[in-house]
């Protein structure tokens, strides 16, 4: 069925969207209500899980989410599928002696989200095929390896064991992932492969169950205390909840709020059982390298490979919704996979697409809520927000329904957002950190070095 942008079949956004068992259909509704006690904008994972857990927590409140094409049009439909434990900015909070020990602990809330994601599924029957393998991080260089070692040793210095992260070896290594270049790899265990359009489409079909209305092709315009216009009409509510992500600049005010940020993925056609026992992942591992400019896969449940990679930045944040095969990114991200893996070479790519993710300017994901004015937002997760989602929209929650929580004392609460700077300032930034990262990742794979020069540069924006 057609999308209601113009030209949009909604099968061809992603590969998992092509995968579901279900006809995906959409049409606005008629019966827009005048006014409700919560209004969501955006049916991706933080609109989602946000309804799903203040419905949970209070059932009387009336909830309508309001999304301009259909659940998990956004990049909760699109993305690498990684559910893993981290948020942007962590790593900056325990890398700092003074923040340490609430870094620490929000480390410790992002791991076990993981596996709240996987308890909620199984609870409520979303099939989204879940996998707990965890990630691996491999070393492509004998540098790469130097790096990820100290980064073990910080880490167990920080009280994380065995459980938590173990370096393999390279023979251990290329035993779970035969890469063409393999040093080594840090295993991780807080990850779990999903296939993500299920579980943004299985949570939509819980909350509508529960009597949670969702409002599909219906765009929204501006977020004022109190009421949201839309293409419609007004829609009156108590609080209101901004879940819009890579797309917000769409509204009324939020021009400059988060930075539209894109990623390139491919998927294989189902590959033959030989291919994997050549390649590994037996336990569906997602993994990535240490490179600058991030490169992410994950094994299907149906035996593809889906990888992704590069981030691009449009002038003017212009955003896109579909994406040519023949995209100068999609290729470059295709030469990747082959690189890592050469035996693919003679393997059909089946699937190109791309999305957008949101970047705030300080780089760092964010909940926010005012009591005062009743407005409510999460989001700013860059690559790393199939759990992270999770975790705000609980957060979110409990700010609303005014509970002191541990989740309500974590530092990415409330935290102002600055704007982003005005074009052609914002493009020539942007690129110039791209530029950066690019030459550190080419540098340090042609000389086997380090690339303080570039990769610091690009570490001090990208990595705080
Ligand atoms: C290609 C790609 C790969 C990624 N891979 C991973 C990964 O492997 N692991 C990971 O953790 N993260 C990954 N991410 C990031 C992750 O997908 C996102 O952080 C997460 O899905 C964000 O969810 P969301 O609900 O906040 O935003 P979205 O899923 O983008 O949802 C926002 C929704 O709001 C709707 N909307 C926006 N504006 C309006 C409006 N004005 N009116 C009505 N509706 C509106 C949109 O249509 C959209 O459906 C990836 C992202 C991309 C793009």
């Amino acid at each position: 069925m057609q999308g209601a942008m113009a030209d949009i079949d909604y099968r061809n956004i992603s590969y998992w969207f092509d995968s579901l068992d279900e006809e995906v259909t959409a049409a606005p509704s008629s019966l827009r209500p005048d006014e409700v006690d919560v209004v969501i904008v955006g049916a991706g994972f933080t609109g989602l899980w946000t309804a799903y857990y203040l419905h949970q927590q209070a059932p009387e409140l009336d909830i309508a989410v309001f999304e301009q094409e259909t659940v998990g049009f956004g990049a909760s439909g699109r993305n690498g599928g990684w559910c893993l434990g981290a948020i942007v900015g962590i790593a900056g909070l325990i890398g700092r002696e003074k923040s340490r020990e609430q870094g620490l602990a929000f480390q410790r809330l992002a791991f076990e989200t993981v596996d709240e994601v996987g308890r909620v599924t199984a609870e409520e029957g979303i099939d989204c095929d879940f996998a707990k393998g965890g990630t691996l991080r491999v070393a492509t260089t004998p540098f790469h390896a130097k790096r990820l070692e100290r980064h073990l040793e910080f880490q167990r210095s920080l009280g994380f064991g065995e459980d938590d992260y173990r370096w393999l070896p390279a023979a251990a290594a290329r035993e779970r992932i035969n890469t063409s270049n393999n040093h080594g790899a840090l295993w991780n265990a807080h990850c779990a492969a999903l296939h993500p359009a299920k579980l943004a489409r299985g949570i939509g079909r819980v909350l509508r169950g529960r009597g949670v209305r969702i409002y599909e092709c219906t765009r929204v315009r501006s977020l004022e205390p109190g009421r949201i216009e839309t293409d419609a009409g007004t829609v009156r509510a108590r609080w209101v909840v901004r879940a819009t992500e890579g797309y917000t600049r769409t509204l009324r005010g939020e021009e400059r709020t988060l930075l539209p940020l894109y990623s390139m993925v491919v998927a294989t056609e189902p590959l033959p059982a030989k291919v994997w026992d050549e390649l590994g992942l037996a336990n569906r591992e997602t993994f990535g390298d240490e490179r600058r400019i991030v490169i992410y896969g994950q094994r299907t449940a149906d035996g593809r490979l889906v990888f992704g990679g590069r981030a691009g930045y449009y002038f003017g944040s212009r955003l896109l919704t579909t994406f040519s095969p023949d995209d100068s990114q999609i290729r470059r991200v295709e030469r990747s996979l082959v690189e890592l893996f050469p035996i693919l070479e003679t393997y059909e790519i089946t699937h190109r697409w791309g999305g957008l993710m949101g970047v705030a300017r300080n780089w760092r994901a964010g909940v926010g809520f005012d009591r005062r004015t009743g407005m409510g937002w999460a989001g700013g997760y860059v690559g790393e927000g199939v759990a992270a989602s999770n975790l705000a929209a609980r957060t979110l929650v409990d700010l609303m329904l005014e509970q002191d929580t541990q989740l309500t004392a974590m530092p990415w609460i409330n935290v102002e957002l600055p704007k982003w700077e005005r074009e052609p300032l914002r493009w020539l930034g942007v690129k110039a950190i791209e530029w950066a990262g690019d030459r550190a990742d080419a540098r340090e794979s042609a000389t086997g070095q380090p690339d303080n020069f570039w990769g610091g540069m690009f570490d001090r924006v990208v990595r705080r």
